[in-house]
């Protein structure tokens, strides 16, 4: 076991910064899952913590030593990464063993610590297999079972599940989670897909651009995102957003108005600010109990509705609240989730109400979090 220290690594490659003065802490025993989107800098951040790759700044610290320099194989780490590759003329022992049999441990080590990986990957009786007859799911746990016998202190994974079909993807999530209890150990994983971050981690730490968004567990970035960048990627469907303005009464946009005291929620008068609210935190108006407290009641028409099985997704379109155009009603979309029995058509209109307890807002030039959550209001809304 050891923690894994970034001190300011930033990588350049010419005219790129693929990541930008990267400060992260990772502590002993911690899965830490690296979430972003495609080409935002996760796996050059792994190469860099692997030694795969130099930084062009920064050092990184392995268990308290500086390995900034040093080559992958003496960091103390494993690696899998989303291409297996398994020697495909050698049978599954051979290659779990490959590597302690290249470092010369001798045949009762060598058994003994293939005899345990296979059993904490359920590979079990499948020795003599040939990776041309195994599925991928398997071959992914022969990969993970190879950097098991290492014994590594830290575990590197790059988008390991990327290219198992979404079942496999499911069962390998859990299968990770209780590899990493059972040893005990570092992981520092990397994915683009946040339901295998969420569900996974410890703490993940939301990459954008090279930047480093939030470090926190998978609840704290889903309840109090730092940013609307971490409020619109974690979470699926996506949190709505409504760019206005502060007004003295509260919010207004041109689709919504909430109310509630400036002073109190440390916004200004006339500031720009972005509102998000949850596909879950918008209520039928007659299930408005499902909220702490609501906000006014905002109608809308459903548009196109997405039957899920053990939710719906419903697609609405909002009145515009400010002015009405010729046509009374504006482009403003929302998203609301609702229970599987609720019966609903496109096209109907209804009444919804926010969560007040569930209201996000952000400085729409800086982006950063203001408010999570309204104080329960002291005043009744009109
Ligand atoms: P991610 O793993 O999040 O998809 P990467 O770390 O692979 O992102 O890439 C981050 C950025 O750095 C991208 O813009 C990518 O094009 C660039 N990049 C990565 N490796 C190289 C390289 N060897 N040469 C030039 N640019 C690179």
């Amino acid at each position: 076991m050891a923690n894994v220290k970034l001190e300011n690594i930033t990588k350049r490659y010419e005219d790129v910064t693929a990541v930008d003065q990267m400060n992260l802490d990772v502590e002993h025993g911690e899965f830490l899952t690296l979430v972003g989107p495609s080409g935002c800098g996760k796996s050059t951040t792994m190469e860099t913590i692997a030694g795969l790759t130099l930084p062009t700044e920064g050092t990184v610290e392995i268990g308290g030593r500086d390995v900034t320099d040093l080559p992958p194989k003496d960091r103390g780490i494993s690696m899998v990464f989303q291409n297996i590759a398994l020697f495909p003329h050698m049978d599954v022992y051979d290659n779990i063993s490959f590597g302690l049999r290249l470092r010369k441990y001798d045949q009762e080590e060598v058994d003994r610590r293939v005899e345990d990986a296979a059993d904490i990957v359920q590979l079990e009786g499948m020795m003599d297999r040939m990776p041309s007859e195994m599925s991928g799911g398997q071959r992914q746990r022969v990969a993970i079972a190879r950097a098991i016998v290492r014994d590594p202190d830290v575990f590197l994974m790059d988008e390991p599940l990327a290219n198992l079909d979404a079942e496999l993807k499911v069962h390998m999530r859990t299968q990770l989670q209780r590899l990493h209890k059972q040893l005990d150990t570092t992981i520092i994983y990397v994915t683009h897909d946040q339901a295998q971050a969420m569900t996974m981690s410890d703490r993940i730490a939301v990459i954008n651009s090279g930047v480093l968004q939030q470090v926190a567990s998978p609840l704290e970035c889903y309840n109090k995102p730092k940013n609307l960048f971490v409020a619109g990627f974690i979470g699926s469907p996506s949190m709505n957003f409504m760019d206005g303005e502060i007004t003295e009464d509260g919010f207004s946009s041109e689709y919504a108005t909430v109310n509630f005291d400036p002073d109190a929620h440390g916004v200004d008068v006339g500031q720009q600010v972005t509102m998000g609210i949850r596909p879950e935190d918008v209520h039928l108006e007659r299930d408005q109990s499902n909220a702490a407290e609501a906000t006014r009641t905002f109608n809308v028409v459903t548009d196109v509705l997405e039957p899920m099985g053990d939710e719906q997704f419903v697609y609405l379109l909002m009145e515009r609240d400010v002015e009405a155009d010729a046509e009374g009603r504006g482009e403003g979309q929302l998203l609301m989730s609702l229970g599987p029995d609720e019966d609903i058509a496109e096209g109907e209109e209804i009444s919804v109400v926010f969560d007040r307890e569930k209201i996000h807002l952000f400085d729409t030039n800086s982006g950063d979090a203001i408010v999570h959550g309204l104080q329960p209001k002291s005043v009744p809304e009109p």
